[in-house]
């Protein structure tokens, strides 16, 4: 058998309506490039067919490989999981439900051969997502450029290529909370955008609702900035600040002039804006502690309950 030149890394959630048309054509951009491939489908806890369905395709189709998790771990793990396992020179991380469209793959892999080390795709357009998914996620990736140090790419998913060499970088990074495309461009290397539209979903509904959204986002600014525990600092200093010149004022006041202050609900709406505050920055150390503990706990990122994988066709059968 010859070696694995391009593993697809496809994570998987309650896919089972889209995932019959995703294998072929992915099978079909794979076949065209004449090279021994592997289709690495992560299923990420799904409660439908999807399993069922992805076993059939591993014991019928032998770059077929299925690796079940034990339960729901989210996109992120299952992508992690993906390029642990991938054998590929190259690895591609593609999205299940085709607004990735599989056959960039092979303007990637172009680019791969002219010597770039990570080929990533740039959303120019997103067709059929909601008006507020569109903007919350552009804003997202805005706060998050001006939030960090690295370059992380703007309006950019995790549907990318990259060479064996950075997939073995990846693999040392062992963060639990994990933003993988920040993780890509915090390894380096020769990287290189390439354009594209994205489509609308084949078929299904989205697996990511608000929760996990903000969980990705929160995971992306607080593993690549310490800017948020910062505004605890200035702000503080700023307050402060303002609180010494009124405290100036009050007792000019009080010693030099008559004036008795009524000021009851200037009291009531520092006292609640203060206190907001104070929990928006204690919530936010919260979050970075309990990613420390998550850390501390060090438990393993992600549980495989099997691998479905045909075994290799022996080259000598048995002598009876
Ligand atoms: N996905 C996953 N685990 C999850 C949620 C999503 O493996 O907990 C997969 C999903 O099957 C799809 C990819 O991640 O292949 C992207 O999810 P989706 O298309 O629902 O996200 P959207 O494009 O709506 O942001
Ligand atoms: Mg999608």
């Amino acid at each position: 058998m010859s070696a694995i030149k391009y593993s697809i890394v496809i994570p998987v959630y309650n896919e089972e309506e889209v995932i019959h048309t995703t294998y072929h054509r992915l099978t079909e951009v794979m076949k065209s490039t004449g090279e021994a491939y592997e289709l690495l489908f992560v299923n990420d806890g799904s409660h439908d067919k999807t399993a069922d369905i992805l076993i059939q395709y591993s014991q019928q189709d032998s770059s077929v490989m299925l690796l079940d998790f034990a339960r729901n771990f989210g996109h992120q793990i299952a992508i992690t999981a993906g390029m642990d396992y991938a054998k590929g020179d190259v690895v591609v991380v593609i999205d299940a439900d085709l607004q990735d469209p599989p056959e960039l793959i092979l303007q990637m892999i172009d680019k791969w051969k002219q010597g770039y080390d990570v080929v990533y795709a740039k959303r120019t357009k997103r067709k059929g997502e909601s008006y507020f998914k569109k903007h919350t996620a552009a804003m997202f990736y805005r706060l998050l450029r001006s939030m960090t140090d690295i370059e992380i790419p703007l309006d950019t998913g995790d549907f990318r290529l990259l060479d064996r060499k950075v997939c073995d970088q990846m693999k040392l990074l062992q963060e639990k909370n994990r933003f993988v495309r920040g993780l890509v461009s915090w390894v380096g290397f020769k990287q290189i955008a390439l354009e594209y539209e994205r489509d609308e979903r084949a078929a299904g509904e989205s697996k990511y609702p608000l929760k996990k959204m903000l969980k990705l986002s929160l995971d992306g600014l607080t593993s690549f900035s310490y800017k948020p525990l910062k505004l605890a600092t200035y702000t503080g200093v700023a307050l402060s600040f303002i609180g010494f010149v009124y405290l100036i004022i009050v007792l000019y006041l009080k010693l030099f002039t008559d004036n008795t202050i009524a000021g009851w609900s200037s009291l009531i709406v520092i006292q609640l804006l203060f206190s907001g505050f104070t929990l928006v920055i204690l919530g936010m150390i919260g979050e970075y502690i309990g990613r420390i503990y998550d850390e501390a706990k060090n438990r393993p990122l992600y549980i495989v309950r099997k691998t479905y994988k045909q075994q290799p066709i022996r080259k000598f059968a048995h002598r009876e």
